[in-house]
């Protein structure tokens, strides 16, 4: 690369570490800054300096490297390095599992238990009535086998880690028998050959992709075979020539031949979805009640808790899974217990647990709710005074989201921003890099956020940052 006389100049000028340590002593505000901040902010300026003189052949303003300036660059350096970064954000995306968006929010009354059980000391592992060594899934085995109608239960991290845990322990060195029309990729590489694999077992593919006959089972059972594994495809759907076969039929077929029966749920629910005009995921209940000898499903899709795999059915196959080693890898966390307990405490109640679970109440939302929050937001946006703003309630649907009910669209209502002089792709960015970012879509040219997934109490904060956009330079 070549580098002019100027450049070469304005390289020399950048300061040392050490020069900006002593500087630094000169500023109050960087009193309580540890030393390591300190310095790899430094570093970075000094690195970022030295790109743009690179990248420039007039290179930069000399002023840009007076001590001021660059006593000023630091603190917005060191301020960068001190936010965390794990932040809230907005989602006006309308996906109300987001995955990217950190899928389900726990309700009010689950985040005040969580916070007794994180700051003091807890029963995780101890038996109170017995005053000695307890079960850590003790807390959560009973309610999930009143709930799922199970006769026993158990937790780990997620439920890929129950689908790995589960095939291990039961059909390891053995042929597990999957539908060609289940062998299900969920997003972020979990799918079903790969875990297969990593368990130990082989795959056993049978039918094909659209259709499957109970023969096929029957057909494909060989003197290893380990067990037969219905996977619910949650993320895509079989339409037109299909058949499958139902859970129950393979129970029976199973019991003729001994071999045992997993079902993968996915996102599991206890509620009826067909209730509230949305359509019919299998619920837990009915999955279990077909009499499978497992049943898994996620923590915080359909569920609306913390993340987590549940795992539900026969207690002599669960005993096995307590036992297995790999149950201690995939060990749940205190803090996701507690919270678990307490949302699942919620389904005792169905009518209240669709108000208080943040997921639940999003997904059922009625459509009258779903148009005031529009009308308000509107409103707010409309009180901007500048005439370059364009704000429009919008008709859109939502989306269910965590690979969950992925037909279905939910009528919605979006609020629009157009921004004259302003590319919608620009006003998306300025709205993303807000100090709480503010996520949304574009449609038809026009930047909009769904209602149905943002909080009433985010609307100012929206406001605020369009405001922003207006009186940035541009
Ligand atoms: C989402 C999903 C999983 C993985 O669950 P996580 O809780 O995300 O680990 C496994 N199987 C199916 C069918 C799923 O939909």
């Amino acid at each position: 690369m070549n580098i002019t006389e100027k450049q070469q100049n304005l390289l020399r000028m950048l300061p040392g570490i050490d020069h900006i340590l002593e500087l630094a002593k000169t500023e109050p505000f960087f009193e309580e800054v540890p030393k390591s901040v300190l310095v790899r902010s430094s570093r970075l300026l000094v690195e970022i300096l030295r790109m743009e003189i690179l990248h420039n052949k007039e290179g930069i303003p000399e002023k840009k490297l007076s001590d001021v300036s660059i006593l000023e660059m630091v603190k917005q350096q060191v301020k960068e390095a001190m936010t965390p970064n794990l932040i809230r954000t907005i989602n006006g995306t309308g996906v109300v599992v987001h995955t990217n968006l950190g899928r389900s929010l726990l309700a009010e009354d689950v985040v005040e238990n969580l916070l007794t059980i994180a700051t003091r000391y807890s029963n995780l592992e101890f038996d109170l009535s017995k005053g000695m060594r307890g079960s850590r899934y003790s807390s959560v085995e009973d309610i999930l086998c009143e709930l799922s109608g199970g006769e026993a239960a158990m937790v780990v991290n997620n439920n890929a880690g129950a689908v790995l845990l589960c095939l291990e322990t039961m059909a390891k060195g053995k042929k597990v028998v999957v539908s060609r029309g289940e062998l299900v990729e969920i997003g972020g590489s979990f799918r079903i050959p790969d875990v297969m694999a990593k368990s130990g077992c082989v795959l056993k593919e049978v039918g094909t992709t659209n259709r499957t006959h109970l023969k096929d089972y029957e057909k494909a059972i060989e003197h290893d075979t380990g067990l037969f594994l219905k996977v619910h495809t949650s993320n895509y759907s079989i339409v037109g020539f299909t058949a499958n076969i139902s859970l129950e039929a393979l129970v029976a077929l199973g019991a003729k031949y001994q071999i045992p029966v997993m079902k993968d749920l996915g996102s599991g629910t206890f509620i009826d979805f067909s209730k509230y005009g949305l359509s019919k995921e299998p619920t837990i209940q009915e999955t279990v009640a077909a009499g499978p000898d497992i049943v898994t499903f996620s923590g915080d899709k359909l569920l609306g808790g913390p993340q987590a795999g549940i795992i539900v059915g026969k207690k002599a196959v669960l005993d096995e899974i307590k036992q297995n080693p790999l149950t201690r890898a995939l060990r749940i966390d205190k803090l996701t217990l507690a919270a678990l307990e307490s949302t699942l405490r919620h389904y005792r109640n169905l009518n209240k647990a669709v108000e208080v679970i943040p997921t639940l109440r999003m997904l059922t939302l009625p459509s009258d709710d779903i148009t005031t929050k529009a009308k308000k937001l509107e409103k707010m946006l409309k009180g901007i005074n500048d005439t370059r703003l364009t704000i429009q309630r919008i008709n859109i649907l939502s989306k269910v989201g965590g690979g969950a009910l992925p037909l279905l669209n939910l009528p919605s209502k979006g609020v629009g921003v157009i921004i004259k002089g302003i590319t919608t792709n620009a006003l998306e960015k300025h709205m993303r890099n807000n100090h709480i970012p503010i996520i949304g879509r574009i449609e038809e040219d026009t930047f909009i956020m769904d209602v149905r997934t943002v909080n009433d109490d985010e609307f100012p904060t929206i406001k605020k940052a369009i405001e922003k956009v207006l009186n940035y330079d541009h």
